[in-house]
């Protein structure tokens, strides 16, 4: 995994976002045997395809390990390839009080980062407090308003 120059390499995503939804998978949490699913889809903005997400969950792990969503940004279709884009993770924690707490983790070590849809990953502090983590937020906004399939 190589170190990634976001502004070099893809303007950032720009709303309004659209959803796709694409496939869905169940099976079962390894550690536990509860139920689990990934569900799949791709962001559109004004320019085409700008992100593949994938959100993978098990039934009673919501508050404890979470949720995971990954996210592959970057550049889409034909003439593109892995070296185009980069993977971005989260946790979705369900907190005692009810709300959702939403936290972009390391995202080397992730099934997106794999070397396949995306060349390189980004850390948390490759996202935090800078200009991508405006846009991506506001397109995981769109997911979750969009994908009716979470949880
Ligand atoms: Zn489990």
């Amino acid at each position: 995994m190589k170190d990634v120059k976001i502004t070099a390499m893809n303007p950032y995503p720009l709303p309004p976002f659209t959803i796709e939804k694409t496939n869905e998978t169940r099976g079962h949490c390894e550690c536990c045997g509860r139920d689990n699913r990934s569900v799949a889809g791709l962001v559109f903005d004004r320019d085409g395809a700008a992100a593949a997400y994938w959100m993978h969950w098990t039934d009673g792990h919501l508050t404890d390990t979470g949720a995971n969503l990954d996210l592959v940004l970057g550049k889409w279709g034909n003439g593109t390839t892995s070296a185009d884009r980069y993977a971005v993770a989260l946790v979705h924690r369900q907190q005692e009080d009810g709300t959702p707490a939403l936290m972009v983790i390391d995202g080397h070590e992730r099934p997106a980062a794999n070397g396949l849809l995306a060349s390189s990953a980004l850390s948390r502090t490759d996202v935090i407090g800078t200009p991508l983590a405006t846009h991506l937020f506001a397109m995981i906004d769109a997911i979750y308003e969009q994908d009716g399939r979470f949880f």
